[in-house]
């Protein structure tokens, strides 16, 4: 066990975020410490975009995000947007490419960003402690210059800053913790209420069963759910399942979804499928399904005349303009009620968590607890599909790095600069 040491900032998670944070704040001039639990380092950003890290959008802004607080993620957008991070890329030669509106991925791997951010952290002097635990956290007046103190696997930790990046609850079995909640709570802070998001949506067995056999097919849908401003709407591809539905589109609106909520889906989306189905009707005797399956995959075609009580094989011209207009109807506003998600195991990220409203949106710093700060997406803000949620862990982690460094410069929250 090793005797107290002091720092100017501890960082407890060494995700995106934190090793962002830690980099920058080490660079000017302060002495960092960065802690994990975890066994290896940034898992997240090595499992993320398939193993390429979609690692920003080139048109990320403060309305791909949600929160309760909506306004707060603008700040910190604004002052390190995903060009900066390219720089970053480059001058670490990290070839990367666009895949999809503005989606960057790495052309070789995630890795890569996970050496650059270490390899940053080491020209900041950036102290480790991983793998360890935290067990506690204090915030004493006897501590002088180094009010925050850790009880840790390593030993006691002084310092003057306290940064809590430990991310959100998705993953538990690499590494997702409540720590960054707790924390919160013990220094006063409100909470809003961490769900799944980014997450396959699924629907009980009675419901599913006439869609069980579309398995694995895949189409370009428009989605959408809630009222106002928390509604969702989302042009991207559906993917069914057994179980229900995912692919992009779910992905995307389940961030939206509240239990209990219906999602419309629009399968054919580039056009009016009723006046299709009626000048089908009006020019020709072909059969129902042939029709469709010119539309839409034929395994779709098929499940929905089945479902529609029609039959396949029944010509246009036989059918009613009551059973034309309802199918076309049951294709373009399909909803459903979703009993619920996948869950943790399976979500990309956490919707909610620490209030903003508490928080300074320029230094990510509590208002009420000078020192501690909250980054990343242990935060209540939440980005779409799309590379997203890593530009928020960049941006607040920067705007973070910077401001502790600006007070500790001017002698702020009892601090000076690397001693
Ligand atoms: C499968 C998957 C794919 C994804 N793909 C993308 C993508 O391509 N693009 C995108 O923008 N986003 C993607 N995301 C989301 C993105 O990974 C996260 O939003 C981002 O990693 C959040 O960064 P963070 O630093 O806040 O948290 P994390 O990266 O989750 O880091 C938190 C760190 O805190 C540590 N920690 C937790 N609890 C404790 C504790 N009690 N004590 C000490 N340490 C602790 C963890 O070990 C971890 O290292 C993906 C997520 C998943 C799960």
């Amino acid at each position: 066990m090793r005797a107290m040491e002091k720092f100017d900032v501890a960082i407890v998670g060494a995700g995106a975020a934190g090793l962002m944070c830690a980099a920058v704040a080490g660079q000017l001039g302060l002495r960092v410490v960065l802690i994990d639990h975890a066994t290896r380092l940034a898992e997240k950003i090595r499992i993320s975009g398939g193993g390429r890290c979609n690692f920003t959008n080139i048109n990320a802004g403060p309305g791909n995000y949600l929160s309760e607080n909506p306004r707060f993620c603008r700040s910190a957008l604004a002052r390190y947007t995903p060009r900066d991070f390219l720089d970053l890329l480059a001058r670490h030669g990290i070839a990367w490419h666009e895949k999809h509106r503005g989606q960057l991925f790495c052309d070789e791997s995630a890795e890569d960003i996970i050496e650059m951010l270490r390899r940053e952290c080491a020209a900041g002097r950036v102290h480790w402690r991983m793998p360890c635990a935290v067990h506690t956290v204090a915030h004493t007046a006897a501590g002088g210059a180094h009010p925050y103190h850790l009880t840790t696997d390593a030993g006691h930790i002084a310092a003057k800053r306290l940064v809590v990046a430990t991310g959100g609850l998705s993953i538990p079995k690499i590494g997702a913790t409540d720590w960054g909640y707790r924390i919160a709570r013990q220094f006063g802070l409100e909470i809003v209420e961490p769900r799944p998001a980014l997450v396959p949506l699924m629907f009980d067995a009675s419901t599913w069963a006439p869609f069980t056999g579309l398995s694995g097919l895949s189409l370009e849908v428009d989605v959408s759910t809630g009222k106002g401003r928390d509604a969702g709407n989302f042009l991207e591809d559906l993917l069914f399942t057994h179980r229900g539905l995912s692919g992009p589109a779910i992905l995307q609106i389940s961030s939206f979804w509240t239990p209990g909520q219906s999602i419309t889906l629009n399968l054919a989306p580039t056009f009016d499928i009723e006046a299709a189905l009626f000048e089908a009707k009006a020019a020709s005797r072909r059969q129902l399904g042939n029709l469709l399956a010119q539309w839409v995959p034929a395994r779709l075609a098929e499940a929905w005349v089945a479902n529609s009580g029609l039959s396949p094989q029944a010509r246009m011209q036989e059918l009613s303009d009551k059973a034309l207009r309802a199918l076309a109807q049951a294709f373009s506003g399909w909803t459903l009620k979703p009993c619920g998600s996948e869950g943790w195991r399976k979500a990309e990220v956490t919707r909610g968590g620490v209030d903003t409203r508490a928080l300074s949106s320029a230094t990510l710093e509590a208002r009420t607890q000078p020192g501690l700060h909250f980054i990343g997406e242990v935060v209540d803000v939440t980005g779409w599909l799309g590379g997203y949620n890593f530009q928020w862990a960049w941006a607040s982690a920067v705007a973070c790095a910077r401001a502790m460094s600006e007070g500790m410069r001017a002698g702020q929250a009892g601090g000076d600069a690397r001693s």
